[in-house]
């Protein structure tokens, strides 16, 4: 398990997760951001910072945005 930026993330791209986050492992496009799945050590100090409540631990996501979590993991394999 893992925590997950969602598309609610467009538009804002607030980056006060990047900040917090201890092992750099999230990274930005023009639109959004993303976590990197691999490298999260799932320690929860990306979620509560963010203006915009885009950021889920994986359990937790609504069922439309399940989808997300295949939006981060394939965003890192490009
Ligand atoms: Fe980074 Fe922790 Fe957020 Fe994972 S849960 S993305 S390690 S700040």
């Amino acid at each position: 398990m893992t925590y997950i930026i969602t598309n609610l993330c467009i538009g804002h791209l607030d980056q006060s997760c990047i900040a917090e986050c201890p092992v750099n492992c999230i990274t930005t496009d023009s639109n959004r951001a993303y976590i990197n799945t691999e490298e999260c050590v799932d320690c929860g100090a990306c979620e509560p910072v963010c203006p915009v409540d885009a950021i889920y631990y994986e359990d937790d996501l609504p069922i439309n945005l399940k989808n997300e979590i295949d939006i981060n993991i394939n965003f890192f394999k490009e």
